[in-house]
């Protein structure tokens, strides 16, 4: 499992359109290398499982398209042809790559799905029994295949080219969000009024209960006190969500350490190392999920300064915990998120 859920879904009380006697429905899958869980509301089971059953085979779907480990994804035809020919892919393939273009964009680099070949030389899968830091040469070397800017997209012919051999996407930082996105439309499709898709720590919403409340969410502790074999239900926050997705990127959730230093999944594409800010911890908050997923993993590059600007110049929620325990919220999120550990002290951002 590459990555376990970092959002808990804590409670789920009756929502809208739900009459008295609608019921919750629940299921698991592993699916994109980790737990996806999709829940609804219905009153019929048969309506309900169908509902849950066509969300799943969109994610499915996704997961073959997109896949950066399979032989014969999309992705993996897009990379094997860089430097040499355009390739012609699905219309769910040229949209995701078009939006993580455009949030390469957005943030200035800190996002760049072309950061795989860098990916490649860090070892961060919990089955590698001694990783290590790649040697600096090395880095430097992958870095120059690292530009988003290099991606050719031809809409009218569905074609992507990658401008320079030796370039690859990895939709990583994306792919989850986005798979929560369309796993909603398709579980709305079949007429279901109320719902919560989350692939692993990537979750997407709709529906309230009658009385006005949302699913209510668990940030997971990025420093917990003690290793727990179920971290992800270990929360320092909770908060509700209502018709929006949320993401959370950390330090903690693909790391090792070495000579007492923590090295992490999420990279700098500036300098092929892992993001070295005061972040331990970055949620996002927005209506849809492949925004709230590139964005987290974005914010974390960028830092509290930038990020935080960044997230309030486009009037987007974020959670942003730092080294200290400190918490900073975009000014839209102050009082509606509920901290329960007292060791995480909410302060003012000012900047
Ligand atoms: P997330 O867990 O959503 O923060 O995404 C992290 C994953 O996205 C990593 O495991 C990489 O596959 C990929 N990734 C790492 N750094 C970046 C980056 N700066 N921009 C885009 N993708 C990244
Ligand atoms: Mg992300």
């Amino acid at each position: 499992m590459k990555r376990a859920a970092c959002l808990l879904m804590i409670s789920l009380a009756f929502m809208s359109g739900c009459t008295e006697r609608d019921r919750m429905y629940r299921e698991s899958r592993v699916l994109m290398d980790t737990f996806c869980t999709i829940t609804v509301a219905g009153s019929s089971e048969e309506k309900a499982r169908k509902a849950i059953n066509s969300g799943f085979a969109e994610i499915e779907k996704l997961d073959g398209l997109l896949n950066y480990f399979s032989e014969d994804s999309e992705i993996t035809a897009v990379n094997r042809a860089a430097g040499i020919r355009p390739v012609r892919v699905s219309r769910e393939t040229l949209d995701i790559v078009k939006k993580a273009v455009h949030i390469s964009e957005i943030t200035g680099g800190a996002f760049d799905p072309t950061i795989a070949p860098v990916v490649s030389l860090w070892k961060f899968s919990k089955d590698v029994s001694a990783p290590s830091v790649p040697p600096e040469d090395a880095v430097a070397d992958a870095l120059r295949y690292v530009d988003y800017r290099k991606i050719k997209i031809n809409t009218a012919a569905s074609e992507i080219y990658l401008a320079e051999k030796g370039m690859a996407l990895d939709l990583g930082g994306i792919a989850k969000g986005y798979a929560a996105d369309r796993a909603v439309e398709a579980v709305k499709a079949e007429g279901i009024k109320a719902a919560l898709v989350a692939v692993a720590g990537d979750i997407r919403g709709f529906g309230l209960n009658p009385s006005g409340q949302g699913w209510r969410l668990g940030i997971q502790d990025p420093r917990p006190a003690a290793v727990s074999e179920r971290p992800w239900e270990d929360v320092f926050a909770t908060l509700e969500l209502r018709d929006k997705a949320i993401s959370t990127s950390g330090d903690y959730q693909r790391f090792f350490i070495k000579d007492g230093r923590r090295y992490f999944h999420i990279l700098d594409p500036g300098t092929g190392f892992p993001a070295d800010t005061d972040l331990i911890s970055v949620t996002v908050i927005a209506p849809e999920g492949y925004v709230t997923d590139s964005l987290a993993t974005a914010v974390f590059v960028l830092g509290v300064e930038k990020g935080m600007k960044l997230l309030e110049s486009m009037g987007i929620d974020g959670i942003l915990v730092c080294a200290g325990k400190k918490i900073l919220l975009t000014e839209n999120l102050r009082g509606k998120v509920n901290i329960l550990n007292t060791a995480y002290q909410a302060v003012n951002y000012s900047p």
